[in-house]
């Protein structure tokens, strides 16, 4: 679809007020809304083109942002999938407009709600991986009533206000608004008797566990999508989906990035000097480890697959051993000695050593 600048859409300059905007929209929502237009494809187009555009200029942020980019801004504008959507985003507006919402507009299928789920799991659980049991809070269908919300045996009626409709209609302006029904509340229908467990409403909270499977390797942020899991749809639409949002707890041992684990193997700096074999924790099992010689504080070793693994794959990320050099701070008289000794050794050039050889020599021919 080609992207239409938005002030245009709702007719107004890029100076209008919030009021002026909400004003322009209004007189769109009417004049393009689906009752008054019904089967007509460019009426459709334009009702759902004017609620994009009233959703991101009566918002500062978004309007600013595309003030500034443009489409580019507010990711392209997002608009809307269908007219429920927008009944529902802008209740306020149609709340105004018409006084009913699209619950009042006779039973048509909605979606349900994703959920999100916050899980905090150990390092080792997102090592290996995990199955885990949550408790979930659920609106289930009122086993009582079996949904109707009214008490068991006792009669549902017919409203006699809107003869079973829901609506009723009005004269506004121009046009005949359909309002929803108040007696019933759009449902067409009168409980005499609301349902005891559920209070009239057909739905009650209820618990229910499900499991779900952690796989290796994941992080921090990681979000797991449980297909149909979330709220479940309304008039037959299909239900929502569960994200389950990760945080993985920390292990003192290593420090991770990404896939990837960072250990610090610290060694005496003889032991950088001559080599020195060390074991490192593992996931698994220590893993032996040649520090080489002459290695230099900070110098990081790679071990190739030791990380963490990669979720859904066979490959694993990298241990990486970084080397720490520990410098002495308290030595005997003797050790000073001795690295004294250890760096006048190191001092001596060759050059050094021809000189002394040489005045070794002049001193035995008696020349000094
Ligand atoms: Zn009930
Ligand atoms: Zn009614």
């Amino acid at each position: 679809m080609m992207e239409l600048d938005y002030y245009e859409v709702l007719g107004v300059s890029r100076s209008a007020g919030d009021d002026e905007i909400k004003k322009a929209y209004r007189k769109l929502a009417l004049k393009y809304h689906p009752d008054h237009n019904p089967g007509d494809p460019e009426a459709e187009q334009n009702f759902k083109r004017a609620a994009e555009a009233y959703d991101i200029l009566r918002d500062p942020d978004k309007r600013a942002r595309y003030d500034r980019f443009g489409h580019a801004g507010v990711n392209g504008g997002g608009g809307f999938g269908s007219n429920e959507d927008i009944f529902a985003h802008f209740s306020d507006i149609f709340g105004d407009l018409f006084g009913f919402s699209a619950a009042s507009r006779g039973p048509r299928p909605m979606a349900g709600s994703d959920l999100r789920y916050n899980l905090t799991i150990s390092f080792s659980q997102a090592a290996t991986g995990d199955e885990i049991t949550l408790s979930l809070p659920k609106h289930v269908t009122c086993s009582e009533c079996k949904g109707s919300g009214a008490a068991p045996g006792s009669k549902v009626e017919t409203c006699r206000q809107c003869n079973g409709t829901g609506q009723v209609r009005r004269s506004q302006g121009f046009f005949q608004i359909a309002m929803p029904c108040n007696t019933c509340q759009g449902t067409g229908r009168v409980i005499t008797k609301p349902c005891a467990k559920c209070k009239g409403e057909g739905i009650v909270t209820d618990t229910r566990e499900l499991v779900v499977r952690v796989p290796a390797g994941v992080d921090t942020g990681t979000r797991l999508r449980v297909r149909g899991e979330g709220e479940p749809g309304v008039h037959g639409g299909p239900p929502g989906d569960l994200y389950v949002v990760l945080t993985v707890e920390l292990d003192k041992r290593w420090r991770r990035q990404g896939q990837d684990l960072v250990f610090t193997q610290e060694v005496s700096f003889v032991q950088a000097a001559l080599g020195h074999r060390v074991e490192i924790p593992g996931l698994e099992k220590p893993i032996p480890l040649d520090v080489p010689k002459g290695v230099q504080s900070g110098a990081v070793l790679r071990v190739p697959g030791e990380g963490m693994p990669y979720p859904g794959r066979r490959q694993r990320g990298d241990m990486l051993v970084e080397v720490r050099v520990l410098t002495p701070t308290r030595l005997s008289d003797r050790q000073v000695e001795l690295l004294r000794e250890f760096e006048a050794a190191g001092e001596q050039t060759p050059l050094q050593k021809v000189k002394k050889a040489a005045k070794k020599i002049s001193k035995a021919m008696g020349l000094d």
